[in-house]
């Protein structure tokens, strides 16, 4: 019987990570690798006798066995060694067999029992790749240990026995970035089963579970996390090419893959040890982290005064952590990442499938919202009849057609069918901590991801919750018609717009929904999820390729130092508002009541202006009365038909005027040649032109006999100028908010650049590309201004409607007779839209001070609190002299002069003129009062952190935190690149 040809796909990743799949049967495969060893051989003998002696030993990647131990312990440089292999030949090779092949091709040691002889490896990849991770789950624990023991060595007397027997030590190719050693000798018991646990023991992590032919050192792979950490831009690609640049040596694949598997494991060992660290600090409970984590949120103390919320969250989803299915050996790996406690699992999104009825949805609806939509082939349509979060409702207000067409691609409904995860949607307190992350499987935003994370938060978050979402007021009435309405509604939790995504809402929904206006909100602004996407984009880059296994590992260790991050920048962020909203009471406070003083108006005066304003809007809103859509069109028609008489009058004409002055009745036979074709044409044309009028006179017939009318309306008619004036406007109002909406969508583009971010030369190019395109908003302007002068209103410049009051005027300026009788409507005058803008604004600042009082004094008492406790933790941790006492430390130290500096920003924030809270630590709500205050008025050098202090830089008022291109240089020149920053800005502070 002949034997079954067996085949393995081999994938060769470039560098783009584009696959290319082809199929090698094994035999093939044996073929490759003798002729790559000829190819080795030629090369070595044309090489001078220098070069081959530099190679030498690398020769531990040949197949030939070394003739001595001695050679391969002179200089069994991997990296030298691989390099001088095929790059061609090897790449698809070395990643069919991973460590088989590894083996063979090493040069020998003490436990290696297969010499010279090939093992073919025949399982496929999934097999290989599964029983490999489950060989590393099984191993784990021991690892954990072993890695704890390398890391923080406590040395006890007795530990190790005086003579050792060293016939089962071993020596391994290694990477170490920081002793460029290419090999390790590993201490071995006899006892020892495993290779990978000696390994561990030594400070290095093994290639694959069993019988490792490479290992990379833990100090390496821990300066790759720490550098992901801080750029999580930063690829194993690059890492592994810059540890080859270290041991001189071309970069190859191969490296990129063994730390990339690596580093997997070694994520997993620190997910263990971190798991150990919480439960030593009773931070393991489920829920712990997003009750806990952000004190100024959750460290709720006796006798704080009354906030309308108690927590502000924000919602979004964003497709910028979209990941491409995967081909390839990728495929095969199945591992599912369900440590993370950010990530709310499938199922449990997935529960919220069927709460809201899917609709069938219909094209951009009205005129009044329709927006130009850019269509490209690439994008697909997913998930069409799905739900999203703004179904819910009984009628899908105005707002949210608005926002379904102005809003960027990313948040339509389609998606390039190429991606399996298409995003993640999000969740996070208003100081910027993630609550809980979800991934948008193949879909847009739809109603389950944003239901579950509400549901999650009633659940965890208790009572008197805001939660911010660009869609907020749609999204509202959508809860209202699931099972989580009884919850929504019994705790007291509301659903609102964000700040700057807001204005794309229609002015009713703006006045409900807007955080400027919703009393308790303080200045926040709701935005900062928009913040987190715009971080997290460094991320995107690299997981668009990653297995999902791999891409859940890194979202999740970006939102954990994110997160690090958030909690060390509480202190800038609180004194930071703090500021703020000073500075707009001090500045504002006195003009404003002045000015509403020369008004004759006094505070008490205002909301009775803004009720005005609503009713005015909710007037405004009663859809256009049916009569006077019957007028129009028939008015409509009307012109139509004088329009159409015209045309045959004049077509009539010139027929007749093209009739020779010499016509005979029997032209002669030239006359007819040359006169025929273009007689006809105007006849055709006369005809065409009678014909339209007829059809057009039947329908006003028609039209006449439905609305009764006797007589035909003429132009002298009242009602006929009427409802011309009623079409103008109508005309005016649609242009107007086409106006309104393009300028928005343009602003909102802005500021999806994140224009301070960014390099100065591309800034400048995309304000110049989006420059030319606001050529469209010109037109508009036009259209709107040749329609002013019959309605006997201003027309609109260029500049006043790229001014930001134009947004807050739009519902004022499309009520022709508002705009021009204002005076009758006090609320319309621009002297007090100012005042009213400015007294809301005040009005939160002072909301924003009581919210900051009471964030820095939870905050501060945290602190207290943790810093005595963590004394308790570690005396515990040192009694029982435990393995995890050296992390333990370790999490506290950094804690601890964080806390530090914290509590330095604290004293600052007490210190700030004007303010009004109380410079002391609390008691935190249901603990006892047992604690004394820790001294915030130590001396610098009494604090055993007190260096620290040197690395704060306290006095400085500029807490601009990120690495800023300084490009202040050429900014100047473009003065436009800076007002479209300025207008940014603006919005993002909204
Ligand atoms: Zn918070
Ligand atoms: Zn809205």
């Amino acid at each position: 019987m002949a034997p079954k040809r067996r085949w393995t796909t081999v994938m060769e990743p470039d560098e783009e990570g584009e696959q290319e799949i082809r199929r090698v049967g094994t035999q093939h495969l044996g073929k490759r690798m003798a002729s790559t060893q000829q190819r080795l051989d030629l090369v070595h003998s044309a090489l001078p006798s220098s070069s081959s002696r530099l190679l030498a030993g690398s020769n531990d990647y040949s197949m030939a066995e070394p003739s001595s131990p001695a050679e391969t312990v002179s200089d069994p440089d991997p990296v030298a060694g691989d390099a001088a292999v095929d790059e061609d030949e090897d790449s698809g090779v070395e990643q069919i067999i991973n460590g088989d092949w590894d083996d063979f091709r090493l040069s020998g040691t003490a436990w290696r029992h297969r010499k010279g002889r090939r093992r073919i490896d025949t399982r496929d990849w999934k097999t290989r790749i599964d029983s490999s991770n489950e060989k590393w789950r099984v191993l784990l624990p021991n690892l954990v240990d072993a890695y704890l023991e390398f890391k923080y060595p406590h040395k006890v007397a007795g530990d190790t026995p005086a003579t050792r027997d060293t016939a089962w030590d071993f020596e391994i190719p290694v990477l170490d970035i920081f002793t460029l050693k290419t090999s390790a000798n590993i201490p071995r018991l006899a006892e020892e089963p495993t290779i990978s646990v000696p390994l561990a023991k030594a400070g290095f992590l093994g290639n694959v579970p069993e019988a490792p032919s490479f290992a990379v050192s833990f100090s390496t792979l821990e300066l790759y996390r720490t550098l992901r950490l801080f750029k999580a831009s930063m690829s194993v690609e690059a890492f592994a090419r810059t540890l080859c640049y270290y041991y001189q040596t071309p970069y190859r694949v191969r490296y990129r893959n063994i730390i990339s598997d690596t580093f997997d494991i070694y994520l997993a060992i620190l997910r263990a040890v971190d798991k150990s660290v919480r439960e030593e600090l009773g931070h393991d409970s489920p829920d712990w982290r997003v009750q806990n984590a952000c004190p100024p949120c959750s460290y709720e103390l006796e006798g704080e005064p009354h906030t309308k919320f108690r927590r502000m969250i924000g919602l979004d989803g964003n497709n910028s952590l979209k990941r491409q299915k995967m081909l390839g050996r990728r495929v095969a790996d199945t591992r599912v990442f369900d440590k993370s406690d950010y990530y709310l699992s499938r199922e449990f999104v997935d529960s919220f499938e069927n709460e809201v009825p899917s609709r069938q949805h219909t094209k951009a609806t009205s005129p009044e919202t329709e927006t130009e939509t850019e269509t490209g082939d690439e994008w697909e349509d997913i998930d069409d009849d799905a739900a999203d979060p703004t179904d819910g409702g009984d009628q899908a207000s105005a707002c949210t057609r608005n926002w379904k067409a102005g809003a960027a691609d990313s948040k339509k409904r389609k998606m390039w069918a190429i991606f399996d995860e298409t995003g993640i949607f999000l969740s996070a307190c208003q100081h910027g901590f993630i609550l809980w992350v979800c991934d948008m499987v193949q879909s847009g935003e739809l109603s389950k991801y944003a239901l579950s994370m509400t549901a999650k938060g009633l659940e965890t978050l208790g009572d008197n919750v805001v939660q911010g979402y660009d869609i907020g007021c749609s999204y509202g009435e959508t809860i209202l018609h699931t099972s989580l309405a009884a919850r929504f509604k019994s705790q007291h939790w509301r659903s609102c717009v964000n700040a700057m995504h807001g204005s794309l809402h229609e002015i009713i929904c703006r006045l409900v929904n807007h955080p400027g206006i919703i009393e308790g909100l303080g200045l926040e602004d709701l935005e900062h999820l928009e913040r987190i996407f715009s971080a997290s984009n460094a991320l995107a880059a690299g997981t668009r390729f990653m297995t999902a296994y791999r891409r859940r590992v890194f979202i999740d260790l970006y939102f954990r130092q994110w997160d690090d991050e958030k909690y060390s920048n509480l202190g800038n962020f609180l004194l930071g508002n703090y500021r703020q909203a000073l500075k707009i009471i001090d500045d504002d406070e006195q003009v404003v009541l002045k000015a509403l003083n020369d008004e004759g108006l006094c505070e008490d005066d205002l909301p009775q202006l803004f009720k005005d304003e609503i009713v005015y809007v909710q007037s405004m809103n009663v859809r256009e009365p049916n009569e006077d859509a019957v007028a129009a069109e028939y008015v409509g028609l009307l012109q139509e038909y004088a329009d159409a008489r015209n045309a045959e009058e004049s077509s009539f004409n010139t027929f007749v005027n093209e009739i020779p002055a010499n016509y005979a009745s029997t032209p002669s036979e030239q006359q007819w040649g040359s006169g025929r074709s273009h007689t006809m044409r105007t006849e055709t044309h006369r005809r065409r032109n009678h014909e339209k009028c007829l059809e057009i006179d039947t329908r006003l017939s028609v039209m006449e006999r439905a609305m009764n009318i006797e007589r035909r309306w003429t132009p002298a008619d009242s009602k006929y100028q009427q409802t011309l004036k009623y079409i103008k406007e109508r005309r005016y109002r649609i242009a107007l908010r086409r106006l309104a909406g393009l300028v928005v969508k343009r602003l909102m583009e802005l500021s999806a650049m994140n224009l301070a971010n960014i390099a100065y030369k591309v800034r400048t190019h995309m304000c110049k590309a989006l420059m030319s395109r606001q050529k469209a908003i010109r037109t508009l302007i036009e259209q709107v201004n040749r329609l002013a002068p019959d309605l006997g209103v201003k027309k609109l410049s260029f500049a006043d409607v790229t001014h930001y009051e134009f947004l807050d005027q739009v519902h004022i300026l499309i009520d022709p007779n508002l705009a021009k009788e204002r005076s009758n409507a006090k609320w319309a005058q621009p002297v007090m839209r100012n005042i009213m803008r400015r007294w809301q604004r005040i009005n939160r600042a002072k909301e924003e001070i009581v919210r900051c009082n009471i964030g820095v004094r939870r905050l501060h008492t945290h602190i207290q609190d943790e810093e005595k406790f963590f004394d308790t933790v570690l005396e515990g941790l040192t009694a029982k002299s435990s393995a995890v006492l050296g992390p333990t430390t370790e999490y506290i130290t950094r804690r601890r002069r964080t806390n530090f500096a914290l509590l330095l920003r604290i004293q600052q924030i007490y210190t700030l003129d004007g303010f009004t809270g109380i410079p002391t630590p609390g008691q935190r709500k249901g603990k006892s009062a047992d604690s004394a205050d820790i001294n915030l008025n130590w001396n610098r050098g009494d604090h055993p952190w007190a260096q620290v202090s040197d690395r704060v830089n306290i006095d400085s008022g500029n807490f601009n935190v990120g690495d800023e291109d300084d490009d202040s240089g050429g900014e100047q020149d473009d003065v436009e690149c800076a007002q479209i920053s300025g207008y940014v800005d603006y919005f993002s502070s909204m």
